[in-house]
């Protein structure tokens, strides 16, 4: 049932107004009557209407003026045309000014429910029309508008941006990138990486990224560029599609030459300072060991003991000195590193011959365990004897009377492992992620006593990572602590090249 349709019946008879809604109420519309094209219009402005069956003749206002006026203010009501015989010239004029249909009198019942059927379908699929034909102007205003909100946004960010698609093109850039890289002219998209950003680095991690992409949205690799006097960092990830298939990777560039700028302004202040510092204060110990050897008189047990516990403070300072520097030389730039093939074993002997006196000092077993068939790593051994000792030292430092260091290296793959393993006092799961952090030390009342810096586990961090390596730590509190560094092997030596140290 149509209860919700209403038909207009405009007619001067009566008799037809009655006869059409007898026809057309048990059908389930609603009917209104007019008698004249005035009063129709008058309907029609009152009230919604869905179909109008419309006299062609009729006093006041005829179906041809209806038909103009109502064309003009309600378009989509469809008006049939109601006709009596010898008058179907005027009802085709009527069709050709815009009437759906005509019936002529006296109508037969079906014909004019057949009629007044189809006139509702056809505004019923007009209307349908209608609405998809806006809904999809909405959507396509809605698109366009994101779209164009996006571009504003990706073009006025202040880091550049480079997306990449899976075969490491570059499908998009942004304007903050084209002048990172001065590329006034860029090359049309898509195009070749090597074509918008020359540094082989970054081309090597897209790629390692696009073979192994990671899906945690925090994983991502930062790198370091110097384009010109400018200082980038770029932070790049894989970006997956809604069914989680590998798109491409983004990278984002940071332009951070003011904190390099600040770095190296620091790193010169602590420089200067450490240096003006370094000298009085080896002056000082070695006045106090002058004074400890008896060579300025006689010294009572108190006094002795007093300037022994001076000396390991100053001591502390002076260790503590030379890693600002280290660590000052290696974030310059300034410390180079040798490359050259080196067996581990050798420097591990000379590691721990020379911590043993401590270890024995502080009561702690120090072993060494090393296969004689070791292959070489590429190295620096300045570097390599810095980062067993401090991780030896702090083995020693951080166990008990009684306890054990070993220090192990085997040949796994393609890297050397070595691992110092301890039965110290362990580092709760939490600290582990920490303890890389330059100056981070564990406050803990076991901690307190020793003397440190904090910068150890920084220095030995940065110059494992310089030659490509990576460092572990596996700990368990009140158990002991195992760091194991893991370097890669040299590759076979070329004729001409040199041997190993
Ligand atoms: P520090 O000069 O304090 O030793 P490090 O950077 O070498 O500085 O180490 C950072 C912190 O990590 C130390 O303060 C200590 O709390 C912890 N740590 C390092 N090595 C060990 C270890 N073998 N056993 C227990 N804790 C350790």
């Amino acid at each position: 049932m149509a209860e919700d349709e209403t038909i207009l019946v405009v007619d001067d008879e009566k008799v037809i107004r009655d006869g059409c809604s007898l026809i057309l109420k048990p059908h389930g519309y609603r009917v209104v009557t007019a008698a004249n094209g005035q009063e129709a219009l008058e309907v029609l402005a009152s009230q919604p209407v869905n179909v109008v069956l419309c006299d062609l003749k009729m006093p006041v206002m005829g179906a041809l003026e209806v038909l103009e006026e109502a064309g003009r203010r309600f378009p989509d009501i469809p008006i049939i045309i109601i006709t009596g015989h010898g008058t179907v010239d005027d009802a085709v004029e009527c069709m050709k000014k815009g009437a759906y249909d005509f019936v002529t009198k006296p109508f037969r019942i079906d014909h004019l429910t057949l009629c007044v059927n189809r006139a509702l379908e056809k505004q019923r699929l007009e209307r349908e029309t209608r609405r998809l034909q806006e809904e999809q102007a909405r959507n396509l205003y809605s698109l366009a508008l994101e779209q164009s909100r996006l571009h504003t946004i990706v073009n006025h960010m202040g880091d550049g941006l480079l997306v990449t698609n899976r075969d490491l093109e570059v499908v998009l850039l942004n304007r903050a990138f084209r002048q990172f890289l001065d590329l006034s002219a860029p090359p049309p998209l898509p195009g070749p990486l090597s074509a918008f950003f020359p540094d082989v680095g970054l081309q090597e991690t897209l790629e390692s990224l696009l073979s192994n992409p990671q899906r945690d949205p925090e994983a991502c690799l930062v790198q370091d560029f110097c384009q010109g006097r400018l200082h980038l960092r770029a932070l790049s990830a894989p970006f997956f599609g809604p069914e989680q298939e590998l798109l491409g990777t983004v990278t984002v560039f940071h332009d951070v030459t003011s904190f390099k700028e600040l770095d190296r302004l620091k790193t010169d202040f602590v420089n200067m300072v450490s240096h003006e510092l370094r000298s009085p204060l080896s002056a000082i110990k070695m006045q106090h060991a002058v004074l400890l050897e008896g060579l300025a008189g006689e010294l009572t047990g108190k006094q002795q003991e007093l300037l022994h516990r001076a000396q390991a403070r100053i001591q502390g300072l002076i260790d503590l000195i030379t890693d600002l520097l280290d660590v000052a030389k290696i974030e310059s730039g300034h410390r180079t590193l040798e490359q050259v093939p080196l067996s581990l074993g050798p420097v591990l002997v000379e590691v721990t011959d020379l911590l043993s006196a401590k270890a024995l000092g502080q009561g702690v077993d120090l072993r060494l365990v090393t296969p004689p068939d070791l292959p070489p790593i590429l190295g620096d051994r300045r570097s390599m004897e810095e980062v067993f000792t401090n991780l030896v030292t702090n083995a020693i430092n951080y166990s008990p009377d009684g306890g054990e260091v070993k220090v192990s290296a085997a040949f796994n793959g393609n890297f050397v492992e070595v691992r110092v393993a301890d039965t110290g006092i362990g580092i709760e799961a939490e600290e582990i992620p920490k303890i890389f952090d330059k100056f981070y030390r564990i406050k803990s009342p076991k901690t307190r006593q020793i003397i440190g810096s904090g910068l150890g586990l920084a220095i030995v961090k940065t110059i494992v990572e310089m030659h490509r390596g990576r460092i572990e730590v596996e700990s368990q509190v009140g158990r002991g602590t195992t760091f194991q560094v893991s370097l890669p092997v040299a590759p076979p030596a070329r004729n001409g090249e040199h041997g190993e140290t």
